[in-house]
């Protein structure tokens, strides 16, 4: 008997499953981008100081104004080109519920992005019935251009989302091919996300500058503050605007608005130490990886590496697993994904014990 639920909810979210992180306690966690914890101890008892000053019986500030200037003044643009959510996520979906209208003659709005990136705007297209269009990228997992091109010409999208550097690749994608497809889809917004713009040699402002229906995609949690749930939006004050209105107006805690403009002003060079840190450890981890003849690596502008190995990446993943390395595999994508790890660069002794691990399973 189907219950009521699935009469009453979208026929999509029938056939979702909830994102579901692999469970339980692992000596080294290696799968999920975050940064390893190695902010000083002056910046955490900042940190903690900041949080017992939060009125906790009053609501955040709805306007967001303390965080939205900090953010503002740490991209360079100003404050009306800022929106701030409950991690960039937050902000996908605010995208979507504001920029949905359908374009052409398609009867819903597209949703265009890449494949393989970062799951999250297929899901969220999904849970709200817009229709997700996912190109592959080419055979060096740059942006396929011509390929692109004709999507954004047959589907024509309402919004266009490109990771670079691209989660799980680690590639940036190539200036002049971002850029011709901005051209091509300027009746689209389309959103640049940067989370790990951080680990990066460029990022997109210049872009920003000169296209008025481009948009970048900013977050903390890639920098070691997963747990506030802080990402922005850099935009027009126009795309600004409809987003606010979109917004629920007490989407950040007061806690997380406060923690975030410590992060972003006192603590900027504390975080650009563990940054730079972890780039020293990522050039350094790749070097020891390609010493395996099993694996062979992509360059990394990110916090992570993307592993080709010349097996079943499962059988990896699982012997790592059993020896308490958790890292991701992407085998049950299936395809050229097969074989592909993504590997989080960590501290120096986690990726130690990585290696260590790894020269026993291969
Ligand atoms: C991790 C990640 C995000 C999500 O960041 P939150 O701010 O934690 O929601 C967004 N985009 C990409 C490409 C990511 O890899």
């Amino acid at each position: 008997m189907t219950s009521i639920y699935s009469e009453l909810s979208r026929p999509e979210l029938g056939r979702m499953a909830p994102y579901a992180p692999v469970a339980g306690n692992f000596a080294v966690r290696l799968d999920a981008n975050e940064a390893p914890d190695a902010l000083s101890e002056e910046s955490k008892r900042k940190l903690a100081e900041c949080a017992a000053k939060t009125s906790f019986h009053r609501y955040p500030d709805a306007t967001q104004a303390a965080l939205r200037e900090a953010l503002a003044q740490r991209s360079g643009v100003t404050p009306a080109e800022i929106v701030a959510g409950s991690g960039s996520d937050e902000i996908i979906t605010l995208l979507m519920t504001a920029f949905c209208r359908p374009q052409g003659k398609s009867p819903v709005a597209t949703v265009l992005t890449t494949t393989p990136s970062f799951v999250m705007y297929r899901m969220c297209a999904q849970a709200r019935g817009l229709r997700a269009i996912e190109v592959p990228l080419d055979e060096r997992w740059d942006l396929a251009v011509d390929a692109m091109l004709r999507a954004i010409e047959i589907t024509e999208p309402t919004l266009v989302f490109i990771a670079s550097p691209n989660n799980p690749t680690g590639t940036c994608a190539s200036q002049a091919r971002l850029r011709t497809i901005v051209q091509a889809a300027s009746q689209a917004l389309v959103v640049i996300d940067e989370a790990y713009v951080d680990y990066a040699a460029n990022d997109a402002c210049a872009l920003y500058q000169e296209f008025p229906n481009v948009a970048l995609l900013r977050t903390l949690s890639k920098i070691g503050f997963a747990a506030l749930r802080v990402g922005w939006l850099i935009g027009r004050p126009a795309c600004i605007n409809l987003l606010d209105a979109a917004r629920l107006p007490y989407n950040l805690s007061a806690a997380s608005q406060a923690l975030a403009v410590l992060a972003v002003t006192d603590l900027v060079e504390d975080v650009r130490r563990v940054t730079r840190g972890i780039v020293e450890e990522r050039e350094r981890l790749q070097h020891a990886l390609q010493g395996f003849d099993a694996l062979s690596t992509t360059p990394s502008q990110a916090n992570f590496l993307w592993v080709k190995t010349n097996r079943p990446a499962e059988e990896i993943f699982t012997a790592l697993k059993e020896k308490g390395v958790l890292v991701r595999s992407f085998h049950d994508k299936g395809g050229r994904l097969a074989q592909q790890l993504r590997i989080t660069v960590g501290t120096r002794a986690e990726n130690d014990r990585l290696l260590d691990a790894l020269a026993e399973v291969l």
